[in-house]
């Protein structure tokens, strides 16, 4: 998933007084912290970053639960750069992730980020010289993020001050709640200051891990954000069988009626054959559409643009169109070319949960392709029946 994944491709579960903050500069970050974040090279928050950071920054306790690459380092780390004093020298922040690559990832990118602010971040961790931990701690550092069982040692011998401490972030918090780390978790917590604010990030939060936060977290404010999940669900799907690919196009010269009755979009596995087809349509004074890869992105939104508002009826296309475009309103989808994965049926084809609007798809299938439709049908436990004369009343 890429961290630019739009809202609209997203499920929020998040707590009641959240604010969306579509931009960097919306969210108040000291200046010195926005420079750092720009330079950086992002131009806006991911949808993690446009809810959790805000109420980060405000001092709530926070969890944050979302896939991974969905932005959330970015999230703690500015969270954490936000809130440190840059004249304080004993440890401000405290980031724990279960492993030394995690714990030095997320200080490379508070570095990063805190760049014009002259942070100090320390990687405490296992496998390293004690020696480094205990000069650096000593020279003054803002932030502090390791591992537990090196920062524990770090508290207990009294190298690292815990008294300045205002956030303590626990990253994949799933498993840092879990057996193994749990008492080490629990030991350091209790050398921090009662009023710590806490934040915690992971992918999964089981039930236990959750019940947990109770002990520790004052009213947390919550961000999840889940992939919206396509279904099947309410997609009527049939299939015509042709001998022969020349066939197609009678077929779906026949249907074209049913097509136009409200909107319909036709699927071709290669450009060339979209072009082809679109063509040999036209020349038989059908009135298409048709959007490819290979256009103009510019030229590639008028297209979608008019299809949306109505004007055009029909659109021919390959998988470009197939996801994260509003394919929501379109209540037919006729693969001309079956998809050569599973994964393209459900994206040219599905439905989005929250929308469950209902659908009828039907796929061209030549005799060899009869396999790979069975295949499609039984992986998403679906039915896929041969086309009915009425199917014009179905949709
Ligand atoms: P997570 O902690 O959820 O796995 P990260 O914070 O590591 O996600 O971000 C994943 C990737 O996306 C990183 O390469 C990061 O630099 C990039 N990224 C995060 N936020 C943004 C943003 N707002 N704009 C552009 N890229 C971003």
């Amino acid at each position: 998933m890429s961290a630019l994944d739009s809202d609209e491709q997203m499920v929020f579960e998040t707590s009641e007084d959240c604010q969306v903050f579509p931009t960097f500069d919306s969210m108040e970050l000291k200046e010195d912290l926005l420079r750092g974040v720009y330079a950086y090279g992002f131009e806006r928050p991911s949808a993690v970053q446009a809810r959790a950071i805000v109420p980060i920054m405000k001092g709530r306790d926070v969890i944050v639960q979302s896939q991974s690459g969905t932005g959330k380092t970015c999230v703690f780390c500015l969270g954490a750069l936000q809130t440190i004093a840059m004249t304080e020298r004993d440890p401000q922040v405290l980031i724990l992730s279960p492993t030394r690559e995690l714990a030095e990832q997320s200080q490379k990118v508070a570095l990063a980020l805190g760049d014009y602010m002259n942070v100090q971040v320390h990687c405490c961790v296992g496998g390293k010289a004690v020696g480094n931990d205990i000069r650096a701690l000593e020279a003054g550092v803002h932030i502090v993020s390791g591992t537990p069982g090196r920062v524990f040692h770090m508290i207990n011998e009294r190298h690292f001050t815990t008294r300045r401490i205002k956030m303590l972030i626990l990253d994949e918090a799933d498993e840092m709640l879990n057996r193994g780390f749990k008492e080490q978790v629990y030991d350091i917590y209790r050398y921090l200051p009662p009023s710590t604010q806490v934040i915690l990030v992971s992918a999964t939060m089981p039930h236990e891990v959750l019940e947990m936060t109770r002990k520790f977290m004052n009213n947390p404010f919550r961000v999840l954000v889940k992939r919206d999940e396509l279904t099947l669900e309410g997609i009527k799907q049939f299939f015509v069988a042709v001998e022969r690919e020349e066939w197609k196009f009678d077929t779906l010269t026949d249907l074209y009626d049913t097509l136009t009755i409200t909107q319909a979009v036709i699927f071709c596995n290669t450009k060339a054959k979209v072009d082809w087809l679109a063509q040999k349509m036209r020349e038989a004074n059908f009135t298409v559409s048709s959007m490819h890869g290979d256009m103009p992105q510019k030229e590639r939104e008028q297209i979608m643009s008019q299809f949306r508002s109505g004007s055009n009826r029909v659109l021919i296309a390959t998988d470009v169109w197939g996801r994260g475009l509003d394919v929501q309103q379109v209540s037919l989808v006729i693969n001309y070319d079956l998809p050569n994965n599973r994964e393209l049926y459900i994206h040219r084809i599905g439905r989005s949960g929250r929308y469950g609007r209902k659908g009828v798809a039907i796929n061209f299938v030549k005799n060899d392709d009869i396999r790979i439709l069975r295949d499609i049908e039984q992986y998403y436990s679906t039915q896929i029946d041969e086309m009915p004369m009425n199917v014009a009343d179905l949709i």
